[in-house]
């Protein structure tokens, strides 16, 4: 049996790793590289395999990195199930139909732009444009029709049922308590079992289910985004976000908060609904900015089977924490461009979360040089792109080609994010060596830590190993042999 690390290894996106039996070959997620234009580069690279021999795939959940990919994989000649939760099915669908319109529009003004002589050189687009131009310079990897056909393609599967895969070959999703949907997938193939973590979501996240802790494997694959960091608690993070609100309101300035439209919105949404009832901040607007997120809020409602009971207690009540009252929903694009003009204090909510495209760079430019504004990060902000950029503090950037000097207050808070961070990593690892020793049933010969940059990987590594157990950081196309 044979494991290959196609993505997500040394690298946070990408997510892609195929098993091959010998009798079948399954792939689980097939992800979209983000981020640097070294990252981005790797989605013209052509299929490790035959797309057409690939059995079937498992996704782990509607995120980009993993899943953006497989509208590709499917016009390249894949013909398998696709196994999924109800809630990622749904928004897999909302997720990849928004690639394929982003890459067509994209393609449009790139070719526009070649017909104005520009010299579609990479690096030299990515020194006079940011990081978000390097997705904009080729032909689209896949179309709305290639979306539907995958779409077409999917099996809803519910959490905790064991359903066949392939030849040989068995499945089984649990929480991982990341986004609605999300999921741990425990692959059975003849005597093994194969843990691919997913993306683990931090425990006490509101909304969705905290991750099944499992107790049994032969090999883990563990995702590392956070090795050898720790959040900040939650409730340090929340009093950041109700000091900042209070000091717009004071200052009858902006606050823009940068926000991936699935998962992290909702999640925000939820803490300002908190704090709006708690009475410790006053009640400014909030424009909701991303026409994306509203339609995930949407799919969110629908999917109450994945709300933890906290969120469930609260609906019963008929408090709705998806729906902060005050919000402002801008679909329209002219409704998002007249909120620059809307009188002051108020909030912005937009997409995308990383500042590498989306509404939220147009809210960016207006406010890069207002003292009385504030930028503030909420989320992960991948290693070269402009989000990181400012998180370290530069002060100048470009920005749609021109140099900008940064002015508004810029400030970070780590502690709502949507992955554990590493003592939660390591709690749920030590989940598998509980009452065991290294040679039990059911103790991991193997744990490989992918889905982190190389600084968390190699962070990470030792403490999983001073549990016992033997480690492995594979490389991008690393292919292990799994005894
Ligand atoms: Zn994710």
């Amino acid at each position: 049996m044979e494991l290959a690390f196609l993505g997500g290894a040394t690298t946070v996106t990408g997510s892609q790793f195929l098993l091959d039996t010998g009798s079948a070959r399954v792939l689980v997620d097939c992800g979209m590289f983000q981020g640097s234009p070294n990252e981005v580069e790797r989605n013209r690279v052509s299929f490790a395999y035959d797309p057409r021999e690939i059995d079937a795939l498992l996704l782990t959940h509607a995120h980009l990195d993993h899943c953006g990919l497989i509208p590709h994989l499917v016009a390249s000649g894949f013909r398998g199930p696709i196994f999924a939760t109800a809630a990622t099915n749904e928004l897999t669908g909302l997720v990849l139909l928004d690639a394929a319109k982003l890459q067509t529009e994209f393609a449009r003004r790139a070719a526009r732009r070649s017909h104005r002589g520009s010299s579609g050189d990479p690096e030299a687009a990515l020194r006079t444009r940011g990081p978000e131009v390097l997705v904009e310079i080729d032909e689209p990897l896949y179309s709305e029709a290639d979306v539907l056909a995958a779409l077409g393609m999917v099996r809803q599967v519910a959490y905790g049922d064991e359903f066949p895969v392939a030849n040989g070959v068995t499945g089984r999703m649990h929480d991982a308590g990341h986004i609605l949907g999300s999921a741990i997938v425990e692959v059975r193939a003849g005597e093994r079992t194969i843990v691919f973590s997913g993306d683990i979501g931090r425990q006490g996240s509101p909304i969705v289910r905290d991750p099944s802790v499992l107790a049994n494997a032969d090999y883990v694959l563990m995702e590392s985004t956070y090795g050898g960091r720790e959040h900040e608690p939650e409730a340090r993070s929340v009093d950041v976000l109700a000091e900042t609100i209070n000091a717009t309101n004071e200052a009858g300035g902006v606050l823009l908060i940068p926000s991936f439209a699935i998962g992290r919105t909702q999640d925000m949404i939820w803490e300002l609904d908190r704090l709006l009832a708690a009475k410790r901040v006053p009640p400014l607007p909030l424009y909701l900015d991303s026409p994306m997120a509203s339609k995930a809020t949407a799919i969110y409602r629908r999917h109450a089977e994945s709300f933890d009971d906290e969120t469930r207690a609260m609906l019963a009540q008929n408090d709705d924490p998806l729906d902060y009252p005050h919000a402002k929903i801008t679909n329209d694009p002219n409704d998002s461009r007249a909120i620059k003009d809307a009188a002051r204090p108020y909030m912005i909510v937009a997409s995308n979360g990383m500042l590498t495209g989306g509404r939220v760079l147009a809210h960016l430019r207006d406010l890069i040089d207002d003292p009385s504004a504030t930028l503030l990060f909420v989320g992960y902000q991948g290693e070269g792109t402009l989000g990181a950029h400012l998180q370290q503090g530069v002060k100048q950037v470009v920005i749609d080609g021109a140099q900008r000097q940064v002015r508004c207050r810029i400030r970070s808070v780590d502690g709502f994010s949507a992955h554990a961070d590493e003592p939660q990593l390591l709690s749920w690892i030590s989940g598998f060596t509980r009452g065991k020793r290294p040679g039990d049933a059911g103790f991991p010969r193997e744990v490989f830590i992918v889905h982190g940059d190389p600084d968390a990987e190699h962070a990470l590594e030792p403490k999983v190993r001073a549990l016992g157990l033997a480690t492995k950081i594979p490389a991008w196309r690393e292919r292990v042999t799994l005894s």
